[in-house]
């Protein structure tokens, strides 16, 4: 792994950029939000870009008419570097709240199931964060992750 100084906010922007315009095709609305304007952690940038990938295409993927999604990145009051995506559409049935990080479990037809797995490997193992389901309900479902500052 090749760890370098980033910055979350530019890598977020970075990744935002490529689903432009598909976000605007699909009419969805989109929402960012951050607490600090630099987010400067040590990590393998094309694994979190990819973390990043997977939970937008995720997101993406459930949101329909009325599509919206929110971001959320900054610093939390236990000093780690976090990123948090919301998507209204449907609700992750409880049952499959706990499938989802293991491989190969999918709702999709033509789904991998490999993403939430691969994500939180990368922000787990390799980065020593935590990658998780905050909630899934009629309000939106939401992931987030948390990133060591110092690490
Ligand atoms: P895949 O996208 O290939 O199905 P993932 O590991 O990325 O694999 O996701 C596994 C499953 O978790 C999806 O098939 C879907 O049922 C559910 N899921 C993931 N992200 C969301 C989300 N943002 N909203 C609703 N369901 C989700
Ligand atoms: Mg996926």
């Amino acid at each position: 792994p090749e760890f370098e100084e980033i910055d979350l906010n530019k890598l977020i922007e970075d990744v935002l950029i490529m689903y432009e315009d598909f976000i605007k095709q699909k009419n969805i609305t989109l929402e960012k939000a951050k607490n600090v304007d630099n987010i400067y952690v040590n990590v393998d940038r094309n694994r979190i870009k990819q973390v990043l990938i997977n939970l937008l295409k995720n997101a993406i993927e459930v949101v329909t008419n009325e599509g919206r999604i929110e971001i959320k990145s900054g610093i939390d009051e236990k000093h780690r570097a976090f990123f948090q995506i919301k998507n209204n559409g449907a609700q992750i049935p409880e049952e499959n709240q706990e499938k989802l990080f293991m491989p190969f479990f999918t709702t999709k037809t033509h789904g991998t199931g490999l993403g939430l797995p691969i994500c939180k490997k990368i922000i787990e193992d390799e980065h020593k964060g935590n990658l998780y389901l905050v909630k899934s309900d009629e309000d939106g479902t939401i992931f987030r992750f948390e990133l060591p500052l110092d690490s």
